[in-house]
């Protein structure tokens, strides 16, 4: 499985997809139909947890039944990509955490990130989205998100 390039391709390429995946469910799950979990997350949270949690959980839930599945699958193409799905949520997930909840929240003791220009140029973005509950809604690509949709701000396209 490790010597198959596809298993290395779908793991980055579903790595990279989680951005744009988590994105559009921010935007229109997040801040729409699940806006009473979500909510948690948009005003002060009170003890370690918030409900908002539960998201990250039932994105980990998938990753495992995937990695777990796949691995007692007889080995094929078809679990290596199980497997390969799984490590890609996973990784973005871990990344997701530590600069989401860790580093931007302050959820972790991650603070020496902040030395990092592209770091903190995320976390900008990212509060930007807690002021204003708008975009932008992705992380890592938020930065960009924030520039695009400041130079085509979705009111002024409703009468195109
Ligand atoms: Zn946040
Ligand atoms: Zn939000």
């Amino acid at each position: 499985m490790w010597r198959d390039p596809l298993f290395w391709l779908v793991s980055v390429a579903v790595a990279c997809a989680m951005e744009f995946w988590a994105r559009g469910l921010h935007d229109r799950l997040w801040h729409g139909p699940w806006w009473p979990a979500h909510r948690s997350h948009h005003v002060p949270r009170k003890g370690p947890f918030e409900f908002n949690d539960v998201f990250a959980l039932m994105h980990a839930s998938i990753a495992i039944v995937l990695i777990v599945g796949g691995f007692h699958a007889n080995a094929g193409r078809a679990s290596h990509v199980a497997i390969a799905v799984g490590y890609g949520m996973t990784a973005f997930g871990m990344a997701y955490f530590v600069v989401h909840d860790g580093f931007i929240h302050g959820r972790l003791p991650v603070g020496f990130l902040s030395r990092f220009g592209w770091l903190r140029r995320i976390r900008n973005a990212h509060n930007v989205h807690h002021r204003t509950d708008a975009a932008p809604y992705g992380l890592f690509l938020g930065p960009q998100e924030l520039r695009q949709t400041r130079r085509a701000p979705r009111s002024s396209s409703i009468g195109n």
